[in-house]
């Protein structure tokens, strides 16, 4: 099942997303949200609407989360990119809801960064409350779907400062969607694929994960609640690298879709 969410005379619904004659289209908005599911996406009652094409859509970020986790360097080859050792445990920092930009959105790079990198990302939002679960329990449970996520990152500021808070936090640094599915398996392999102006700069596979998404969920979970709607950011694979005002970005996760945005300057 896929949906996204999206705006119509003002109102925000969910929307399934689904295909006709060769169309991908949304005919049925979504009665519950499916953060309130507890996980049973099938179960959702739907209503009936006049078919909007995908491409015609107002999307706006799939997700209302109340955290976005991330993890940090769980890719080797990226790690070596930058210089760091592969971690010993996930490294996890957070993006602000502030951060938040919808499908087709526009990234403002900061005026106080001379760089501005994209980072191109599986992200998995959760669905059922997850908070220290024990070991016998399989926490995939816990995970509603998976979407596309840009990392933004302001590397220059990332390397001056201690803290993440602002090279990642800034104001369109977390473009996602354009959908969430649960119809994909990163246990076996998802490509991720991230291109700036139609040319491909990185090309990953789940399958490289340093820690795999249960060991990730378990981490998080070991201290903080996992609540409906949070979103992990899985991490980046090799390939990172600057954008420019009027680029365009566009990261695709193998079985979701393609998440677009340009770039302007603050
Ligand atoms: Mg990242």
């Amino acid at each position: 099942m896929k949906y996204c969410r999206f705006q119509l005379d003002g109102q925000a619904y969910y929307g399934l997303v689904e295909s006709v004659a060769g169309r991908v289209a949304i005919l049925r908005t979504l009665v519950t949200a499916p953060e309130e599911s507890d996980g049973d996406l099938e179960g959702l009652r739907t209503r009936r609407i006049e078919p909007i094409p995908m491409d015609e859509a107002a999307l706006l970020p799939p997700v209302q989360p109340s955290k976005i986790v991330c993890v940090g360097r769980n890719y080797r080859e990226h790690a070596a990119e930058l210089g760091h050792e592969v971690p010993k445990e996930p490294l996890l920092f957070f993006k602000p809801s502030s951060a938040l930009l919808a499908p087709g959105g526009v990234v403002r790079r900061p005026k106080i960064s001379q760089r501005v990198d994209y980072e191109g990302e599986l992200c998995v939002v959760i669905g059922k409350t997850c908070y220290q679960p024990p070991p016998e329990e399989d926490v995939r449970r816990c995970i509603l779907g998976y979407t596309c996520l840009n990392d933004v990152t302001a590397r220059d500021l990332q390397n001056r400062d201690g803290q993440w808070a602002r090279a990642k936090g800034f104001d369109t640094s977390c473009p996602v969607g354009p959908l969430v599915t649960d119809e994909i398996d990163p246990w076996t392999g998802v490509g991720v694929e991230t291109r700036v102006n139609g040319a491909v700069k990185q090309q990953g596979n789940t399958r490289d994960f340093i820690f795999a998404l249960d060991v990730v969920i378990r981490y998080i979970a070991q201290t903080m609640t996992l609540f409906p709607g949070d979103l992990i950011a899985t991490g980046t694979p090799a390939g990172v690298g600057p954008v420019v005002a009027g680029d365009v970005v566009e990261v695709s996760v193998e079985g979701v879709g393609t998440l677009r945005n340009s770039v302007v300057d603050e």
